[in-house]
């Protein structure tokens, strides 16, 4: 299944690949674990410059080398690299790191010292030349975005990648909301938890167990479909071996009863809206 919304963001399946850390395991099975993503289906790979300081997107544009068309490829820059210049210096090198010669999506990290109107403008000017196709921000709460709504005009963000995981549902209060108000795409990082994802004997494993066996699924993927049962909302685990990748592509099979919801979200409440967007 695949979603849309008004700025290029077409055809992403919903359940993509993340890579921090890509570049501290093994590094053939890390390209191996990448390309069977693609075969099946998980064509939105998601990296940064930040990432090993460039090894991520090396090992990225190692693993599409000659299928860069079945890709969906986002990179980010760092905020303090986000001035007008430092953006197209920071694209160039990702573009490099990646072997492409345009980016999916180019988003900014978090927000940093310069001004997003430089930052949005910086995106555009890269985006007239087609060396990206769609840009976002990343880790902004509702007012962060509407200041970057007022900075940017309507219909040029394209999406908003921020934490949401099953113990962390913050931006269901306002965030979410708020995008889909606006057609911006949510990508949920860290889906399991940066690798805290609850244990099978848990209680709260228990439930996605059970789940996952009415399924014939497994709790990752109840996990996953569970994140991405809203249109608006994408997935990015990071997967750095092949038999976890098959896992998470699997979550693009299942469809989630509203019974199933009921009973996740009783087990893994929403909690109150905090005072300040989580982020790791
Ligand atoms: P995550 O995806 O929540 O969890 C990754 C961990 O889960 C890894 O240890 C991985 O192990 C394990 N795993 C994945 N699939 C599994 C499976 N089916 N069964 C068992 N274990 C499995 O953590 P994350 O890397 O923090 O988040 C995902 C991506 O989001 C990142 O890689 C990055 O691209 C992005 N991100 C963005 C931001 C931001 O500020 N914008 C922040 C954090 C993350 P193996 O690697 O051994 O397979």
């Amino acid at each position: 299944m695949t979603k849309q919304n008004d700025t290029g963001w077409r055809d992403v399946a919903r359940i993509g690949q993340g890579s921090w850390y890509i570049e501290q395991g093994d590094k053939s099975e890390a390209i191996a674990a990448l390309r069977r993503g693609l075969d099946l289906g998980l064509s939105h790979i998601d990296t940064a410059e930040m990432y090993g300081d460039g090894r991520s997107e090396a090992i990225i544009g190692e693993a599409i080398a000659g299928r860069r068309d079945e890709v969906f490829l986002v990179s980010k820059v760092l905020p303090h690299n986000a001035s007008r210049q430092g953006v197209r210096a920071a694209c160039e090198r990702s573009l490099k790191h990646l072997k492409t010669d345009r980016l999916d999506g180019y988003l900014l990290h978090w927000r940093g010292p310069h001004p997003l109107e430089e930052t949005f403008a910086a995106f555009e000017a890269l985006k007239q030349e087609g060396k990206i196709l769609s840009w976002g921000v990343s880790n902004f709460d509702e007012d962060d975005l509407d200041e970057a709504l007022a900075a940017a005009g309507k219909g040029r963000i394209a999406c908003n990648q921020v934490l949401y995981h099953l113990r962390e549902r913050a931006i269901e209060h306002a965030v979410i909301p708020w995008c889909e108000r606006h057609g911006v795409a949510v990508t949920a990082y860290s889906p399991f938890g940066h690798d805290d994802f609850p244990a099978p004997g848990s209680a709260q494993g228990k439930v996605l167990s059970e789940i996952a066996r009415e399924h014939d699924a497994t709790p990752r993927q109840v996990a996953l479909a569970f994140l991405t049962r809203r249109s608006s909302v994408f997935a990015i685990p990071k997967a750095g071996r092949v038999t976890h990748i098959e896992d998470n592509a699997g979550a693009l099979r299942l469809a989630l009863s509203g019974t199933d919801i009921a009973r996740i979200d009783a087990a893994f409440p929403r909690g109150r809206k905090p005072q300040a967007l989580p982020m790791i």
